[in-house]
């Protein structure tokens, strides 16, 4: 990979999208993606790629090691040709947004720092349980949107009918921005409704193979070739005539709706005025900066149709840092709300949305810029930790070079290498104008595994691997099991936990066996109590001596921990708290029921003693631990499990099997309800019964019945449950004393 480097460069902040492509699994995100990246590929204008060697090779190569999209934040170039933006050079940051569910608070992440997303739907299956979470995620967000039904080339394909599923099922206001040319097979081309303009992409080497016969192969070669960044492979035609009546009854349908959200045209519209394209585009544009409108415009990623078109839409519809509101925090020194505006003149704020690790350069912190100008070289204040940090180079990540660049300005995402401490949802600024920016909040890991490394050597790599993983995925948690010596991960589902030990396996070379996925139960307590802790031993030489009260109670669920000091007078000397704390932490975190850490607890230190000569830390340490477990056998533990709400999309006849399988598995039907001719079941189930669904699903449905599944809170396991995972913990709520 080249690294070329410029200096200073003002692009002008209207000029810049910072998106994300945003799709539920298969619909054909990583395909547009990559369709994206060839059409505003620089490749061609910076010839940088060694002679002989095609687009098409380096896309094939890069699609091999799997690294084309992996940055956290790619940036493009696309020069529209029509419209407002016609001939002018926009920046779009395609910022990766992941498309399992497993992955939710990551999207929930990038989504935080995106302006605007593209959300790709299948023509052919419509919208889906996955769609609709990233949907509402990116409404939590207020996130603009466009779509982009992809796969207009598939059987069963069906433009409208996909429209209508995002208007029912989405309650989105979707309305189809462009018409699709035939279908299926027969899909050519696109009409755009407010130009009332029709292009076609014309088939390649049609003369030699028919449409029908090439294969996912051919077509993705097509996007190599001669291609033309600038899209010359598709041109203007006239419209089909046996469109021409949905053409106008469609254009009517936009044009009434886009007139619906601003009074001018309303006016314009009631009083049978002609309104101009520009300003239907540009109130158009408005009403989607608003969420009012969703245009939907079609195409096929993998046949290299009407990914062109939707890339204007992006320049024109979605919005430039610019058009948004200034970013809100809080000033932590006077505890003020604060606002930055994105202009490079105003002090810096910037969040920190991704680590990641770069082959070639090493540790790379992602950061938008919200305000202000961060200069390569400079210092920079991590108002989150109250450090001080260097940036060293500052660069743009394309999809096949790095560019570095000396400055980055409000409205910008940018990759800094050279900060050590900063880590994902850190706000950096100036240290003379602090602020912290609303952090980024990750749900707790839910799922864990074992891993037992072969070898010693794989014992070191592992570490190494773990630690750079895990700083790269803020929701993934390693810890040592204190009794077996095991290294446990967890996380939010059993598939990103896979996608960790492959990646282990096959980047950091780590040789190790891994368990099965196993809950993650946690531990707490219903009652207050209080509890001696005493390590006193005085056998010869010189003893040990600690001495200790705590009072324990319950916090509300979700609190997680607290630990305070009540002691006065000195009854233990204050440099014995901290290890007292200590020790008490290490018994939370190893657990005392079933060997769960223990969450929603308050820890109170209230009186003890000390020796003169005897007393250590270490001896306050053992202290705080026994008095832990001391006062949690009189508190009545009970242990938590993870609770999923699922939902399960069936046809009508399953529908009985399918929520008495669910009734025999605890769970808590919320609802049942129509969508399309389809049922859709919502429950709220524990994750310990959804072991194998996937397979008990299918078998139920003979295939035809979906479902998908994510985290929603914790809650008490039934007293018969619990009994059964303390004896097979082999903890069974033991005292040490
Ligand atoms: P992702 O999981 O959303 O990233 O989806 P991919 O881009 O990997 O696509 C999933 C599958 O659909 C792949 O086999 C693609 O080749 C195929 N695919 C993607 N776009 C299209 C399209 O426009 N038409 C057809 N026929 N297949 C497509």
């Amino acid at each position: 990979m080249a690294i070329t480097t410029k200096t200073k460069r003002d692009f002008p902040l209207d000029r810049i999208r910072n998106i994300g492509i945003i799709a539920h699994i298969d619909a054909g995100k990583t395909t547009t993606t990559e369709r994206i990246l060839f059409y505003t590929g620089r490749t061609y204008k910076i010839g940088d790629i060694d002679e002989g060697t095609t687009t098409t090779d380096w896309m094939e190569q890069e699609r091999e090691r799997g690294i084309t999209i992996v940055s956290a934040a790619i940036t493009t170039f696309w020069t529209p040709k029509e419209g407002p933006f016609a001939g002018q050079e926009t920046r779009v940051n395609i910022i990766d947004t992941p498309g399992h569910v497993d992955f939710t608070a990551e999207v929930e992440r990038s989504l935080r720092v995106l302006d605007g997303g593209v959300i790709v739907l299948d023509s052919a299956s419509g919208v889906q349980s996955q769609t609709e979470t990233v949907w509402r995620q990116a409404n939590k967000y207020k996130v603009p949107l466009i779509a982009f039904s992809n796969k207009m080339d598939v059987v069963g394909a069906d433009f409208l009918a996909t429209i209508k599923s995002a208007r029912d099922r989405l309650g989105a206001n979707a309305l189809a921005y462009n018409l699709p040319i035939g279908k299926e097979n027969d899909f050519t081309g696109i009409v755009d409704l407010l130009t009332k303009k029709a292009y076609i992409w014309p088939a390649r080497n049609a003369s030699s193979t028919s449409n029908a016969s090439r294969s996912d192969a051919d077509w993705q070669s097509d996007a190599g070739g001669e291609g033309d960044q600038t899209g010359a492979l598709f041109h203007e035609t006239e419209i089909p005539a046996d469109m021409v009546d949905l053409v106008e009854s469609q254009r009517e349908k936009l044009v009434e709706e886009i007139s619906g959200t601003d009074d001018v045209l309303m006016e314009k519209y009631i009083g049978g005025e002609e309104i101009s394209v520009e300003e239907l585009k540009k109130a158009l544009r408005k009403a989607v900066i608003n969420n009012e409108i969703v245009p939907v415009m079609a195409g096929s990623s993998l046949r290299n149709k009407g990914v062109q078109p939707m890339l204007d839409g992006v320049v024109e519809f979605l919005p430039s840092p610019q058009d948004l509101n200034e970013v809100i925090g809080e000033n932590p020194r006077t505890g003020e709300q604060e606002i930055r505006k994105a202009d490079p003149k105003e002090p810096l704020s910037a969040l920190a949305f991704k680590i990641q690790v770069d082959p070639h350069v090493g540790k790379l912190t992602f950061l938008r810029v919200y305000s202000g100008t961060l200069k390569s070289g400079s210092y920079l204040y991590n108002s989150s930790k109250q450090i001080k940090e260097r940036v060293g180079r500052l660069m743009l990540m394309h999809a096949n070079d790095r560019e570095e660049i000396e400055e980055a300005y409000a409205g910008e995402i940018v990759a800094a290498v050279g900060l050590k401490d900063t880590v994902t949802g850190n706000t950096t600024c100036d240290e003379s104008s602090p602020i912290i920016l609303e952090s980024i909040s990750f749900p707790e890991p839910v799922i864990s595994l074992a891993i037992e490394p072969k070898t010693k050597s794989d014992q070191e790599k592992l570490g190494f691997a773990l630690a750079r993983l895990s700083e790269e995925d803020p929701t993934f948690r390693v810890k040592t099991d204190q009794d077996t010596g095991q290294t446990i991960i967890s996380g939010m589902g059993e598939l990103q936990l896979e996608i960790l030990v492959d990646r282990m396996k096959r980047e950091f070379k780590v040789e190790a066996n891994v368990g099965q996925p196993q809950v993650a139960y946690k531990e707490t307590i219903t009652q207050t109590a209080t509890g001696e802790g005493k390590y006193i031993r005085q056998t010869g030489g010189r003893g040990q001596y600690g001495h200790c009260f705590l009072r324990i109670e319950p916090l509300p669920r979700g609190q997680g921990r607290e630990f305070v000091s009540e002691i006065v007078g000195g009854t233990i000397p204050r440099e014995f708290i901290g290890p007292i704390e200590k020790g008490v932490i290490e018994k939370e975190d190893t657990g005392i029921l079933a060997g769960y850490p223990v969450t929603d607890i308050k820890v109170a230190v209230y009186d003890g003693s000390f020796h003169d000569v005897d007393s250590s830390e270490m001896s306050f340490k053992i202290a705080g631990s026994l008095g832990l477990s001391d006062a949690a056998a009189k508190a009545q533990m009970v242990l938590l499990e993870p609770i999923m709400k699922v939902e399960v999309t069936t046809p009508e006849e399953f529908l009985g099997d399918i929520i008495a399988d669910l009734s025999s598995k605890r769970a808590e039907i919320q609802s049942t309800e129509m969508r399309g001719n389809a049922r859709v079941v919502l429950a709220l189930v524990p994750l310990s019964e959804m072991g194998g669904y996937a397979t008990a699903i299918r078998s139920m449905s003979q295939g035809r019945a979906t479902y998908y599944m994510e985290a929603d809170h914790y809650e008490e396991v039934p007293k018969n449950i619990t009994e059964k995972i303390v004896a097979a913990s082999g903890f069974t709520g033991r005292v040490e004393h």
